[in-house]
């Protein structure tokens, strides 16, 4: 029997945590054969709700969660964690600015990265999905001395996996058939997805879709995917939220395909002249539970246009929390 891995998880009573944390007892984040254990960190005010999700993990007898955590006490959560998912946030409220998302969301995340560096295991691996997750990750980071960090990341895998739906419908192909998508830059409306190194079945999509179909059509349905599923669903993406996360995760922990990449944000180291000290989504291979960013790609002056753009909105960010990186 394998040792267990630790996976603390933050927000389990939300949307999007409570679509996650089944699918990781079930196996399906490391595998049919690797037990884990849960632990669930939430705020007071939502620890009897926390308590419902434990009594329905319970109930699911899952053969793989070998021990469960419920807890608001972030020394207790982030224990020894190996993988930690940070997807508790303050969400937008009515008549907040990015910029009061931006500090009140900042605050959370710099306790939540001196807590991981005092308590989680040294090669605890972090991905951050609340909003904003980019500069969310770079507070966190700053706030783990003790840590590489490398070891904090944030989700663009979302938007890839949408982008690859939203590629695989125009060209009438399966999703499993399309390979290198890349998303550049902020987990935001200055995403970037980018299909110009694409292959669809092995054919690269330029030569089955146009230009401006990418530009006009694609990119910026992806940038406002988020916003068209709350019209439709009257409410906030989840499940494919949940599954983004558990894809980055496994990817990041199993490898990702030969012949292939994914999209993580990561700490800029400089690639494609984005500026280090930010965190922005690059196309990486993963080995051996080490992220590189894909290098040599070739890229216009619209792809490069639309990658600074991106670069600036995080430099924004960054300016705007400056202080709670030291
Ligand atoms: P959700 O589970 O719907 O969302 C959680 C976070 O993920 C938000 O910041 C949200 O950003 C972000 N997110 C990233 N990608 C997506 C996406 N594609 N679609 C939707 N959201 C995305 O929030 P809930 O309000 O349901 O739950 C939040 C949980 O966090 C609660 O259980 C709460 O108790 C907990 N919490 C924990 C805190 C802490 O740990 N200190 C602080 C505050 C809350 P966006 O808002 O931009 O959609």
């Amino acid at each position: 029997m394998k040792k267990p891995i630790r996976v603390t998880l933050t927000g389990p009573a939300g949307n999007i945590g409570y679509a996650t944390v089944f699918r990781i007892a079930a196996g399906e984040m490391f595998g049919p054969d690797q037990p884990v254990i849960l632990s669930l960190l939430e705020i007071p005010p939502t620890l009897p709700v926390l308590h419902g999700v434990g009594m329905e993990l319970e109930d699911c007898a899952y053969p793989l969660l070998h021990d469960l955590v419920l807890t608001d006490d972030p020394a207790v959560g982030f224990k020894d964690a190996d993988y930690a998912m940070l997807i508790g946030a303050k969400p937008r409220g009515k008549g907040m600015e990015r910029k009061d998302l931006i500090t009140e969301n900042a605050k959370i995340f710099s306790a939540q990265g001196k807590a991981i560096n005092d308590h989680a295991s040294g090669d605890v691996r972090v991905l951050i999905v609340g909003n904003p997750a980019n500069t969310n990750a770079l507070i966190a980071a700053a706030n783990a001395p003790d840590l590489d960090a490398r070891q904090f990341t944030a989700m663009t895998r979302l938007d890839h996996n949408l982008a690859m739906g939203q590629l695989a419908n125009k060209t009438n192909s399966l999703v499993g058939d399309i390979k290198r998508m890349t998303v550049w830059g902020n987990h935001s409306l200055t995403q970037y997805p980018d299909i110009g190194n694409c292959l669809v079945d092995g054919t690269p999509a330029y030569d089955l879709v146009s230009r401006d179909w990418a530009m006009d059509e694609m990119v910026p349905r992806v940038q406002k995917r988020g916003a068209e599923v709350i019209e439709a669903r009257g409410s906030s993406s989840a499940a494919s939220a949940g599954d983004a996360a558990i894809d980055h995760v496994r990817d990041w922990a199993l490898g990702t395909p030969e012949g292939d990449w994914v999209s993580m944000s990561i700490p800029s180291d400089g690639s494609y002249g984005i500026s280090e000290g930010i965190v922005y989504s690059f196309p990486v291979t993963v080995k051996d539970g080490e992220y590189e960013i894909v290098q040599g790609l070739e890229l216009d002056d619209n792809d490069i246009a639309r990658m600074k753009a991106s670069e600036a909105e995080l430099l924004e960010e960054r300016a705007m929390i400056e202080d709670l990186l030291s």
